[in-house]
């Protein structure tokens, strides 16, 4: 179906991100791998799917490296069709004590990151009339929990900015959208089980099950293939008419 595209996935050397590329490649796209740590193990899974896969290491902090990342994928393969703002860090503390850093590294990776990436995507995908961006938000994207601030300030941020973007290229064959996981059991949440093992005295299956229970109606947690397949029927043709949404796969966090 994406034959002939390419994807470029911000923080896709592991988790939610990685997978999103695994099935957009499954689908025929090229993938841009970005991220942190190895990322020849990726980028060689990729390939064996039978289509072409680069990466490169920008900091999704630095506009200046986002934009060396942007001219590196298009002297690759022409342009980004496919955009997915994935990259994402958390950091939990209230907000009296919340380290000044760790608010603008949240602010900038989170949420000024697709800024970047976006507004340098979009004159390609005006030109040929097509392009999918899928921003990868959160159920903290709709609403809040204590100790997140910098989190659900830059997850909001980020559906308010996906609509946005919908709104301005709605006559266009580019289409915006962003996607709402609730937990999903990657390196970012099992450090928050191990905290709160830590803290709690209790052991990480137990903790597990708190976080999700806290939380998650269905006590299941959202897998990362799920969210490849919701990447995949955004960037298909049955969701040229899906704009501006933010659409929850949250097991019914928001529900409630
Ligand atoms: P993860 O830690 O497995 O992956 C994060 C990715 O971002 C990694 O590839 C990492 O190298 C990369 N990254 C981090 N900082 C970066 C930077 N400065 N520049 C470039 N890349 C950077 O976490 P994940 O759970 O897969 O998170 C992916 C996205 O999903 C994040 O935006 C996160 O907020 C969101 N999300 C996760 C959950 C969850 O429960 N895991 C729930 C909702 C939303």
């Amino acid at each position: 179906m994406l034959k002939g595209k390419t994807a470029l996935v911000t923080g896709s050397t592991s988790g939610i991100g990685f997978a999103i590329a695994k099935a957009l490649a499954q689908q025929g796209a090229h993938i841009v791998l970005n991220g942190f740590g190895d990322a020849e193990t990726p980028k060689s899974q990729i390939e064996a799917l039978g289509v072409r896969a680069e990466y490169h290491g920008a900091d999704m902090s630095k506009p200046g490296e986002i934009e060396d990342m942007m001219k590196f994928a298009a002297s690759k393969f022409g342009r980004v069709d496919i955009l997915v703002n994935n990259a994402g860090i958390q950091h939990v503390a209230k907000v009296e004590d919340f380290p000044v850093e760790r608010w603008d590294a949240i602010i900038a990776i989170n949420l000024t990151s697709a800024f970047h990436t976006t507004r340098l995507a979009i004159p390609a995908m005006r030109e040929a009339n097509w392009g999918r961006i899928v921003n990868v938000a959160s159920a903290h994207g709709l609403v809040a929990s204590a100790q997140k601030s910098a989190y659900v300030a830059a997850k909001h941020g980020i559906v308010g900015f996906t609509k946005s973007v919908a709104l301005e290229t709605a006559t266009t064959g580019i289409t915006s959208n962003a996607i709402c996981p609730g937990w999903v059991l990657t390196q970012l949440v099992q450090k928050q089980i191990d905290d709160r093992a830590a803290r709690e005295g209790i052991s990480a299956t137990q903790a597990q099950n708190d976080l999700l229970g806290e939380k998650q109606p269905s006590l299941q947690f959202t897998t990362v293939e799920q969210l490849g397949g919701l990447a995949v029927f955004l960037c298909s043709p049955a969701a040229d008419q899906v704009r501006g949404v933010a659409w929850q796969m949250d097991g019914g966090w928001t529900a409630q």
